[in-house]
């Protein structure tokens, strides 16, 4: 292996233990205790255990933190009432409602009802927007962490070629906003993309968040690029794996994340790290 290990768990160990002891000084300054409300609506297994483990997260960094579970056939305009009551509770600092939502419910418009101050989850358009106009407002969890980590790794981006694939406004559009602003050349890469392998070839950083086990081979990867890999598979033997061949990859690329342990633990640490932001920003 030539690559090294990019630790996201290490990594968001430290930003975990980092918004720990700011909460507890917030607290001991101000009394106000961060809060975050996670609603859950049905039994979606997956969503159910992404849940328990921001509650987990939230309680352990010493925040208020609570959770809403509603049934399967909660109707959308009941959902817009819990919403409307979070962002009317001044305890509540921060509200993510878990994605997906069963399917007759219009994720879009419940997102747009979450006031964008509490919108830690980084997804309302007026974050999205801000994000854009290179404003301050919430970046959604998963590009935050991941820019954290290449900070974390002093990972040089100003000038550097930087290709994202994938174009989700979840993952790889912010992600593509971020690099950009931070002075990377930015290609943003996505199913019609022609010859993806010379692209990505041509990529001193490469961020892969596409959904498709191993797709990205190593031979894909200019020798010594930073390689980030966001996707979250089961290959055809059950085993988590990412977007990227990583046996392949590490002998290639010259830093590494890999799956699991890599980006997937910085997405909850950036969670805390938005709810004390919005925590903060409340008192001002
Ligand atoms: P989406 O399904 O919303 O987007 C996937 C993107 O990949 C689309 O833009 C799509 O292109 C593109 N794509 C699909 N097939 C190809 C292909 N053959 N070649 C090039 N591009 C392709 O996924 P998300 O962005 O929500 O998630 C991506 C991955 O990241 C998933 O594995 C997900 O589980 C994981 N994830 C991990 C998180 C974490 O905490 N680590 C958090 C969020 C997601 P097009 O737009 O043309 O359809």
């Amino acid at each position: 292996m030539t690559a090294a290990l990019i630790d996201g768990k290490a990594i968001a160990a430290s930003v975990r233990a980092e918004v720990k002891t700011k909460v507890a000084e917030l607290v001991a300054r101000t009394g106000v205790r961060p809060g975050l409300t996670v609603v859950l609506v049905g039994e979606d297994p997956a969503s159910r255990i992404y849940v328990r483990n921001k509650e987990k997260a939230a309680d352990e960094a010493g925040f208020l933190s609570r959770m809403i579970e509603l049934p399967t056939e909660t109707e959308e305009r009941e959902l817009l009432k819990v919403v409307s009551r979070l962002n009317a509770d001044p305890s509540v600092h921060g509200i993510l409602v878990q994605l997906p939502l069963p399917k007759h419910i219009d994720s879009g418009k419940v997102i747009k009802a979450i006031d964008p101050a509490k919108d830690v989850d980084g997804l309302n358009p007026v974050n999205a927007g801000l994000l854009f106009a290179g404003d301050a407002g919430f970046i959604p969890c998963t590009p935050y962490g991941v820019m954290r980590m290449l900070d974390h790794e002093k990972i040089e981006l100003k000038g550097k070629h930087a290709v994202v694939v994938g174009r989700s406004n979840l993952v790889g559009k912010p992600v593509a906003m971020l690099l950009l602003s931070r002075h990377a050349t930015v290609t943003l890469c996505h199913s019609r993309t022609e010859d993806l392998s010379s692209v990505v070839r041509s990529g001193d950083v490469v961020i892969a968040a596409v959904g498709k086990a191993r797709m990205i081979r190593g031979s894909w990867i200019k020798p010594g690029a930073v390689v980030i890999d966001v996707g979250i598979n089961r290959d055809d033997q059950g085993k988590l794996c990412g977007d990227i061949a990583f046996d392949e990859a590490k002998e290639v690329a010259g830093a590494i994340t890999p799956v699991p342990g890599g980006v997937g633990p910085m997405t909850i640490a950036m969670l805390l790290q938005n709810t004390y932001e919005a925590a903060t920003r409340s008192l001002k």
